[in-house]
């Protein structure tokens, strides 16, 4: 055999790595200066040279859970990991991806808002992006509608140290429109790796666009509120349920009551969580 086989992947890894970081017009015309390619014709427009996502979210199908089972797996579909993926606590995570910019938003933003609360919470709030306050101060939810959720929270017995509150997007949609899909597809892994670090027990996705993000659904809000559904992430069964955002209950306090029955059917599942689990 020719040469140690480690050997022969690690400078195979060290050279892939090294081509990473060049566009393949810069390789096409050094392999030509060094004459190993010749009578290459010249192009005439840009190379489009379109990063490949390697880290990504996928639904996995489960032939017998029925429909309210939705599992989550974070693939890596690349061959060369970023430092963000193999972290293992949330205060690195913010460190390594609070600079992103896989996405336009990240060139527009104040802050990027990675989340706030206890990362070892039982419940994770995920509401769907930041908007002008949360850019300008950097947390969730601390506007009109996250002073609503405060209140929410304290109704059931939740101070917000003790929960992790969190957006689908990081990052603010100019002049708070609906996130793109692209945006979404960024991301979302983002979201996944804090769910797989904070172990929650619980999710409370908070308005249609968490919902349908997280459930990957076109459903109305009403259709999928009142019950929960298993989220399962590697290992990890996590109770989601769906309801009202407060910014909607800003606008139609007529969604009030609903709001007021979900989270009460929440509480009372967590509740029997931490007995029966003698927390
Ligand atoms: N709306 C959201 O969905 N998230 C926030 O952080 C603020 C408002």
């Amino acid at each position: 055999m020719p040469g140690d086989i480690n050997e022969i992947i690690n400078k195979t890894v060290n050279y892939l790595k090294f081509v990473k970081d060049y566009y393949p017009a810069d390789i096409i015309n050094e392999l030509k200066r060094i004459e190993i390619i010749k009578d290459v014709p010249e192009k005439k427009e840009e190379i489009n040279y379109e990063p490949e996502n390697i880290y990504e979210v996928k639904e996995k199908k489960e032939d017998n859970s029925g429909k309210d089972t939705f599992v989550r797996e974070a693939v890596n579909s690349g061959i060369f990991s970023e430092p963000w993926m193999v972290t293992e606590d949330m205060h690195s995570l913010d460190k390594l991806i609070c600079n992103c910019k896989k996405c336009g938003l990240g060139n527009l933003r104040t802050n990027f808002v990675f989340g706030t609360g206890n990362p070892e919470a039982k419940v994770v709030l995920v509401g769907e992006a930041p908007g002008a306050d949360e850019d300008r101060e950097g947390k969730p939810f601390v506007g009109r509608a996250g002073k609503l959720l405060t209140d929410i929270l304290a109704a059931i017995k939740f101070s917000r140290d003790e929960v992790f509150i969190c957006n689908i997007l990081k990052c603010r949609p100019p002049d708070n429109r609906n996130p793109l899909p692209l945006e979404i597809k960024e991301c979302e892994p983002y979201l996944i790796k804090q769910l797989q670090l904070i172990k929650p027990a619980f999710i409370l996705a908070l308005g249609t666009f968490a919902a349908q993000t997280l459930l990957k659904t076109n459903l109305p809000l009403g259709k999928m509120r009142g019950r929960f559904y298993d989220f399962i992430i590697g290992e990890r069964k996590i109770k989601l349920l769906v309801t009202y955002h407060p910014a909607a209950l800003l606008r139609n306090p007529g969604w009030k009551r609903p709001t007021w029955e979900d989270v009460q059917l929440f509480k009372k599942e967590y509740d029997s969580f931490i007995q029966n689990n003698k927390l």
